[in-house]
């Protein structure tokens, strides 16, 4: 396993629709998700799909456990979504590509979700509460889409300023 570079706005990588995975989960694919996992764990985030390490593939990892608890990483390939529920509620969000920054998004509370695990089995599942905020954040990164697109342009521009001002920063400390 490694620790793989998490993509940060605006990196043009993150605006790419991903592609769905082909043949199944194979070594490969694991391999992929494990070093998915350890560069969650490492930055630390509760989920991360494929895109924000430069791969643009239709794979997500997660683990919504509480901080101090058993950790239950959840692995998603070629996952579809559909919202269960026209009932909508305030998130407030944040994402390992947009450090930082934290803002609310409605999102439908109840979603279902189809996917492969990490043996290549398929589950069908109803997501609620954190999971479907949750699964929907990272469903959005595979269309290239991030949590700050459904703020308004003025927010989200401001957003994208910090993390690059942060970032020149950063790299000027560590020159
Ligand atoms: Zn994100």
């Amino acid at each position: 396993m490694a620790i793989r570079e998490i993509l940060t706005v605006p990196d043009p990588r993150l605006k790419e629709v991903s592609k769905p995975v082909e043949g199944g989960v194979t070594d490969e694919i694991r391999a992929l998700m494990d070093d998915m996992l350890e560069t969650m764990y490492d930055a630390p985030g509760i989920g991360l799909a494929a895109i924000q390490v430069g791969v643009p593939l239709r794979v997500i990892v997660m683990d919504l456990a509480k901080e101090g608890k058993e950790p239950q990483p959840r692995y998603f390939v070629n996952p579809e979504i559909l919202p269960l529920t026209e009932d909508m509620a305030p998130y407030e969000e944040g994402c390992l590509s947009v450090p930082d920054i934290f803002d609310e998004v409605e999102r439908p509370t109840e979603c279902r979700v189809r996917y492969l695990d990490y043996d290549g089995f398929k589950v069908d599942e109803v997501a609620t509460g954190m999971y479907a905020v949750c699964i929907q954040h990272e469903m959005d990164h595979l269309e290239g889409t991030l949590f700050i697109d459904h703020l308004s342009r003025l927010k989200r521009q401001r957003a994208i300023d910090k993390v690059k001002k942060a970032k020149r920063l950063h790299a000027r400390e560590s020159a």
